[in-house]
């Protein structure tokens, strides 16, 4: 049998991604909607899914979901693309607007595709790293900026893993600045209720990414959508799969967007459940839990990777970044049930409270 040939040398060092998903009894890893989509949802989507004709290939642009966005957003069908989880839109961000040659601008701690996105397609990377407290050091940002090469930048607002909103008034500035397409990464929009959409109109170099994973209980189905200038999604069709949102995506997308009001008590409850987290967390000694404006809390403690550990063990799956660059010792806890919720704040405790009584000597 003959050898392979090594693989494009970009690939050298990069990690496959890793959603680190294990068998627990609550899953609060993943920042998904701990509420299936409910039963009359479901069922009128199962109406529409039977009607999709499997043997024809799908709509390519998915122009009826497209349509449905625009008019919510008051936008024409032009200035929106769907794509196969708003995953697939960040990869077409990389292919459209970086490779050899070509510069982005990165804030780390943020979301790590951005960064794999781009060593995958011969970007480089320049990183202007958030403060200590994971707010924006926005005037090292345009400074940086000032200096002219920066062809994409990505302001995920609010921020995954750290969980605060950009400032609004940073993100207008860094529009006027440069040129560069500036990509607002609202994937958590529905539970910070902020969006940049109102200045798409006078900013042709904003461009905005959301999601069905998380407020719309969709992340089994993978669809993302951008809304932007349509010279600019013209440009992304041009480097995406044709079909890469298949019909099938596209009817269950249609119908869970047609009901999306019916999500927002649990939308509610969701942010209500993260005030109750983030008080129960500042309620275990040594546990220093960030600000959030997203369905998740990213928390500072003493030993995280053992209290992961600990967790895991009593059912309960949170992300662990203790060995992530820039967060050493945090964990971050997607906002589930009232009743996950409160499993895991008692899990913590209790593990906190054990690791204290080990330091005690005993008599
Ligand atoms: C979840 C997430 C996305 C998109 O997820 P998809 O499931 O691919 O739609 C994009 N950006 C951030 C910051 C996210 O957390």
């Amino acid at each position: 049998m003959r050898n392979v040939c090594t693989a494009a040398p970009q690939l050298a060092g990069l990690e496959p991604y890793d959603p680190k998903y294990l068998p627990a009894e609550a899953f609060l890893s993943a920042n998904e909607n701990p509420h299936d989509v409910e039963q009359d949802i479901r069922a009128e989507i199962m109406r529409e899914v039977k009607r999709v004709p499997l043997n024809r290939y799908p709509d390519p642009l998915a122009n009826d979901l497209r349509d449905m966005i625009a008019e919510a957003n008051g936008l024409d069908r032009d200035q929106v693309l769907v794509g196969n989880g708003g995953d697939e839109l960040l990869f077409n961000l990389a292919l459209a607007w970086g490779g050899p040659g070509r510069t982005f601008l990165n804030l780390p701690p943020t979301f790590s595709v951005y960064d794999a996105n781009a060593r995958l397609t011969n970007t480089t990377v320049v990183n202007v790293p958030r403060r200590e407290d994971f707010s924006i050091d926005e005037e090292a940002v345009l400074a940086r900026l000032d200096e002219g090469d920066i062809d994409f930048l990505i302001v995920t607002s609010p921020n995954n893993p750290t969980g605060e909103l950009a400032n609004e008034e940073f993100i207008l500035r860094v529009l006027d600045a440069t040129d560069a397409l500036v990509v607002v990464d609202e994937a958590y929009f529905e539970f910070s209720r902020q969006t940049m959409r109102p200045y798409l109109a006078q900013h042709k170099n904003l461009a905005i990414l959301r999601t069905f994973s998380k407020a719309f209980s969709l992340a089994g189905v993978r669809m993302g959508y951008l809304l932007a200038d349509a010279e600019v999604v013209r440009e992304f069709v041009k480097v995406r799969q044709p079909y890469s949102v298949d019909a099938v995506s596209q009817a269950i997308a249609r119908v869970v967007y047609q009901n999306r009001a019916k999500f927002e008590p649990g939308i509610r409850t969701i942010i209500e459940e993260r005030t109750r987290v983030i008080e129960g967390l500042r309620m275990i000694p040594g546990v220093k839990p960030f600000p959030s404006d997203a369905n998740y809390v990213l928390f500072h403690v003493e030993n995280a990777a053992q209290l992961w550990e600990m967790l895991y063990g009593r059912g309960i799956l949170v992300r662990d970044f203790s060995r992530a660059p820039h967060l050493k010792d945090c964990l971050r806890v997607s906002i589930g049930s009232p009743e996950e919720n409160d499993a895991f704040l008692k899990a913590l405790r209790d593990a906190v409270m054990g690791k204290c009584d080990l330091k005690v000597p005993s008599a």
